[in-house]
């Protein structure tokens, strides 16, 4: 990772549309990837990596899904995409009504959907895009949540990954696994990612080049991995996207446990 000064960078922000400020705070690795908030819309480097594909390929009517809402991308989104839905993987009334509460006092009087992205709850083809940042790797069936991703698609609709992401890893390096009581066996030593709501969330992959090939055996073609880089848009650094279309058929379900 190339060094990166700390700092203000000037630039345009594709998420909020207008010019802005992004606040760079390296990472011990020098990576920018979680920094560079926007002054005036509050999204990081891979919001707006993300961001950018999904507004230059949908317009305003397009009916979108992202995999989170008490987020800053999601109230930003929600100004450029009024049929966006949101949600939130969290079991927990409690912790739901919080992010409810953070969303109402932004302006969102609604109530926070909660998803599991293994099982969602949107119809076969009905959506014209989804978007998923960091979610992914915190998955222990990925494939069965990229069967899904597919599957709430409509055929020709865009799938937009933004995960931790190795072009160099050869597979995907899985670091735990949970069994169907829930119990989780930790192959290597215990990665958590931070959430911004709580505490540490266990990672459950590192994702090499086995990534892009897992999307496109779920149903999508035109898988591309891509690293987003436009210093004026606020990404000085390369942000990893994995974008992909879904196919106009879908492979048969996968068996039990696959
Ligand atoms: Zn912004």
């Amino acid at each position: 990772m190339s060094a990166a000064p700390a700092g203000w960078l000037a630039g345009r922000c594709v998420t909020c549309g207008g010019a802005s400020r992004f606040l760079a705070v390296p990472a011990a690795d020098g990576s920018l990837r979680e920094s560079l908030r926007c002054e005036a819309c509050g999204c990081i480097a891979r919001q707006r990596a993300v961001a950018g594909l999904l507004l230059d390929a949908v317009g305003p009517g397009a009916e979108v899904y992202l995999t989170e809402q008490a987020s800053a991308l999601y109230l930003a989104l929600r100004r450029r995409l009024p049929r966006l839905h949101g949600s939130e993987w969290t079991a927990a009334a409690w912790q739901r009504l919080r992010m409810s509460a953070w969303l109402w006092r932004h302006g969102v009087p609604r109530l926070v959907r909660r998803e599991d992205v293994t099982a969602l709850g949107f119809g076969d083809a009905g959506l014209d895009a989804v978007a998923s940042l960091d979610v992914l790797e915190h998955v222990s069936d990925y494939r069965r949540a990229l069967r899904e991703f597919a599957r709430v698609l409509r055929p020709g609709g865009l799938l937009l990954l933004c995960v931790p992401y190795d072009p160099a890893l050869a597979g995907v390096d899985t670091l735990a696994t949970v069994d169907a009581a829930g119990t989780v066996t930790h192959l290597r030593p215990p990665e958590y990612h931070g959430d911004p709501l709580g505490g540490g969330v266990l990672c459950f992959h590192r994702f090499g080049d086995g990534l892009p090939e897992a999307v496109a055996a779920a149903g999508f073609e035109d898988v591309e991995a891509m690293p987003v880089r436009d210093a004026a848009a606020g990404l000085p650094q390369p942000v990893w996207v994995i974008r992909a279309v879904r196919s106009r058929s879908l492979p048969p379900p996968a068996p039990p446990g696959r």
